[in-house]
């Protein structure tokens, strides 16, 4: 289970939109399940099917969730154009199986789906998301 505070949730959201038709990519950081603050990135392949994360915009999100003693939560990125399900790429490129995948779908535009998923080397688990105040 995650729970996203309703600001971060939309902001999310809003992000997936404004990178249509490319795919968005940004990471969710907080304590135990509860996310904190969201961090946009530029999706380094400027693809509407795949993103990358340059490693030294990481570094620099990593060490400033470590400074506030958070953790990384989540990496978020759109499916401009499908459902939100993770693709091949996405099992391929899921590194880090104890932080959670969130993927926005904007397939139905005027109707965005988020989900969450753990991307275990064996399956794909949906994971519940909690919108909160
Ligand atoms: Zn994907």
């Amino acid at each position: 289970m995650i729970r996203i505070p309703k600001s971060i949730y939309q902001k999310m959201v809003e992000h997936a939109r404004k990178e249509w038709p490319l795919e968005c990519c940004g990471i969710l950081s907080g304590k135990g399940e509860t996310v904190q603050k969201a961090f946009e990135f530029r999706n380094g392949e400027e693809s509407p099917t795949r993103y990358s994360i340059s490693p030294r915009e990481q570094l620099r999100v990593f060490e400033e969730i470590e400074k506030e003693s958070m953790e990384m939560i989540a990496i978020y990125h759109s499916h401009p154009h499908t459902i939100p399900f993770p693709s091949e790429t996405d099992v391929k490129m899921a590194f880090y199986p104890e932080v959670s995948s969130i993927i926005i779908s904007l397939k139905d535009e005027s109707n965005p789906e988020v989900k969450a998923f753990q991307i275990g080397k064996e399956a794909i688990y949906l994971e519940e998301i909690e919108v909160g105040p």
